[in-house]
């Protein structure tokens, strides 16, 4: 049977509140979506919580929130999926790329700091599979900050949720990520006129005057699941970093990078990642005994938009060995084994 590269947890209490919610008759946004939002607000710290039905649209409605025009700059980091390149698009703004650091796959300062301008308007820092990015430094450029924690729900830097740093941070609960709700969103800030704006626009019904607006709004139905999944999501994380810590264990003495220690920042194995080298034979060759595993940056931003490759060196060599290694809350032992295991033959050792 296939061992699965990612898969949500789910049980009977999913099924149940889905179940009430059907019968209840109200099943588009409601008083369930207000719950969510609110027990969402509590978890992280932060004043405004806005659930919305998808990440991108958390991440569309937050650079509005900063105000982004046609023309202004935002800088990102090159090892990130699309919907972070494609939000910059919708508003007519200007991507940056910036390169990574190689301990940790997050956004580097030093990088960072080479690609400020005077239209520099908003810095995007996704934590990277689990990893809060650094903040201080970060925080230190005086840049707006929009905190994508898609990958990194539950995380902490200096023991804060990932999520309370920014001017407005956002969240996807896609199937499979840290916690699911089907499709889903959360856009989080502590400023009162970004959320009333966000608030605006999420949907287009029973305004007073027109203006462009749209409908990403979040359902009872999703968020009925989605709060069950935020009272599990601690133990998500601690079965994740069992996971991690045998993986950690098992592949010991192998000739490949394993993932960093968080330190001062809590690791939530989103993703275990580890450096190979002939990536793309380890990926067939894992597939070949039944285990799914993936690059965890399906392509780097810079190949896209045809950068040149000399400007990310760090990225460049990431994307040319990072191997994401099957990872879920339910996974069990046997399966973890099994994986370091066939790596373990793969690798001759
Ligand atoms: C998944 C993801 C998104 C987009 O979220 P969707 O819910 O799929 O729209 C944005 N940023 C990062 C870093 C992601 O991993």
């Amino acid at each position: 049977m296939l061992i699965h590269h990612s898969k949500p947890t789910i049980d009977k209490q999913e099924t149940k509140a889905v179940s009430l919610v059907l019968k209840s008759g109200h099943l588009a946004q409601g008083k369930i979506v207000r719950q969510f939002e609110e027990a969402f607000a509590r978890s992280t710290g932060c004043r405004f919580a806005l659930a919305l039905n998808s990440g991108t649209a958390a991440l569309h409605l937050a650079l509005l929130g900063l105000k982004i025009a046609p023309g202004d700059e935002i800088i990102l980091p090159s090892y990130v999926c699309t919907a972070v390149l494609n939000v910059i698009y919708y508003l007519g703004a200007v991507p940056r790329i910036a390169d990574i650091k190689r301990d940790d796959f997050n956004i580097d300062p030093k990088s960072v700091a080479k690609l400020i301008s005077p239209k520099t308007k908003a810095l995007i820092v996704p934590h990277m599979f689990g990893l809060a990015a650094d903040m201080d430094a970060l925080r230190k450029f005086s840049i707006p900050i929009v905190e994508d924690c898609a990958l990194s729900t539950g995380a902490t830097y200096n023991k804060r949720k990932v999520g309370s740093f920014g001017k407005v941070s956002v969240f996807s609960f896609y199937a499979t990520k840290m916690m699911t709700t089907g499709e889903g969103g959360m856009l989080l800030t502590n400023d009162k006129a970004v959320f009333s704006q966000a608030l605006d626009l999420r949907d287009y019904d029973n305004k007073e005057s027109y203006q462009l607006r749209f409908n990403y709004k979040m359902s009872d139905l999703a968020a009925s699941i989605g709060l069950i999944q935020l009272k599990k999501l601690p133990k998500f994380i601690i079965h994740r970093q069992k996971i991690a810590q045998r993986y950690n264990k098992t592949l010991s003495g192998l000739p490949i990078q394993l993932p960093i220690q968080g330190g001062k920042r809590m690791h939530t194995y989103y993703r275990y990642v580890v450096g190979v080298k002939d990536l793309s034979s380890v990926i067939g060759q894992l597939m070949a005994y039944g285990i799914e595993a993936k690059r965890p940056v399906y392509k780097p931003l810079h190949h896209y938009l045809k950068l040149d490759f000399k400007d990310y060196p760090v990225t460049q060599e990431v994307y040319s060995s990072a191997l994401s290694l099957p990872i879920y809350p339910d996974m069990s032992v046997l399966s973890v084994n099994k994986v370091s295991l066939k790596l373990r033959k793969i690798l001759k050792h």
